[in-house]
């Protein structure tokens, strides 16, 4: 019977850099009114997933890693709703919050100091089961596979920064700096929300994997910072103008530098990359005398998650083009090393039971 109540994780189990491994953990249950029990299908591994294990994010351990996870409710407790056994979902990293500050009476509840989340804050999603609120779940859209629903976390960052917060206008030229997968994604929405024309800047060794996955999902050129002067190609491709959204993925230090200089005249910069320092230098007199809109973001709110929902059930772009990787949770050193090594886009892992319909 001890067996039933045992699952094998991927677990940050102590403090400090390292200190990740598959374990065995304790199967959840529905241990309040409002939860649902949900057997996970697919969960995406996301910087966030690293940066716990370098020790360079907040986590308390022991918790399972992973925050951006797809699942079928299996159980629900006595006052869930509007769910039921059997439906397809996907849920909010929001599972505690605590309603009492100002950004959470404002219900932006994404920017709570006191927000804890699946993967460091909670037990989360690289693993079989998660129970969680009825309030953090939404439904996946018929015709959405598992691993594609997965992506809907990162998707809905670009969603609540690209369309809710900066804002596409039809015909904009849109650059992307950084071809990681929120890069990607943020090509994909831009692209979905009007771009015209949608350009990406990476480094070298994106080109086989990350670069392919781009162009699958929208971008219409890629500029290889380390071939060409980013900046330049940019202006030949706007006529001197330059672009009239930028769009920051990529974190980097020299990257950012650029921003600026990629930007027209009253155009609009969005960053939604974490840096490795807190400081990064950016032109300052050119984007005073472009008069440019600079544009901070911080995870997702409620209703990008149901844009991205219906965007990934409307689109005739294949989101699948944004998975690299289907693997269970026992290579996950392999996993991590290639998205180290920029050789992933969205990393999948797949419970070792379902893994037989990827393969
Ligand atoms: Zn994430
Ligand atoms: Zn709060």
């Amino acid at each position: 019977m001890l067996k039933d109540r045992i699952m094998l994780g991927l677990v940050k189990f102590a403090k400090g850099p390292g200190n990740v491994g598959v374990r065995e953990v304790a199967k959840p249950a529905v241990s309040a009114p409002d939860q649902a029990l949900l057997k996970i299908k697919a969960c995406g591994v996301c910087a966030t997933d690293l940066h716990v294990m370098d020790d360079t994010f907040r986590y308390w351990p022991p918790v399972v890693l992973g925050h951006e996870f797809s699942g079928e409710v299996i159980e629900t407790g006595a006052e869930v709703a509007d769910f039921k056994p059997g439906d397809r979902v996907v849920a909010e990293p929001k599972t505690f919050v605590c309603g009492r500050c100002d950004v959470c009476k404002q219900g932006k509840t994404n920017l709570c100091v006191h927000r804890r989340a699946p993967g460091w804050g909670v037990d989360g999603g690289m693993t079989d089961y998660i129970a969680v609120p009825e309030r953090l779940l939404h439904r996946i859209p018929d015709g959405v596979p598992y691993d594609v629903a997965a992506l809907c976390e990162p998707l809905a960052i670009t969603v609540h920064e690209i369309d809710e917060r900066c804002g596409v206008n039809a015909a904009d030229v849109v650059v992307i700096n950084g071809a990681g997968p929120i890069g990607v994604l943020s090509a994909f929405l831009a692209k979905s929300a009007g771009a015209s024309r949608v350009y990406m800047t990476g480094m070298a060794r994106s080109e086989p994997v990350r670069f392919k996955a781009a162009l699958a999902l929208g971008v219409d050129g890629i500029i290889n910072v380390e071939r060409e002067d980013p900046v330049k190609r940019i202006m030949e491709l706007t006529g001197g103008l330059g672009a009239d959204l930028v769009v920051e993925t990529s974190g980097s230090p020299a990257g950012i530098r650029r921003l600026a200089e990629m930007a027209r005249i009253c155009g609009r910069i969005t960053c939604i990359g974490l840096c490795p320092a807190d400081e990064a230098a950016i032109s300052w007199n050119t984007a005073m005398y472009r008069q440019l809109d600079i544009h901070f973001n911080f995870s997702s709110s409620y209703t990008a998650w149901g844009k991205a929902l219906r965007l990934m059930a409307s689109t005739p772009l294949d989101l699948r083009n944004a998975i690299s990787h289907h693997e269970t949770i026992d290579n996950w050193e392999r996993v991590f090393g290639d998205i180290r090594e920029e050789r992933a886009v969205k990393a999948m892992f797949i419970p070792a039971d379902e893994i037989s319909a990827y393969r």
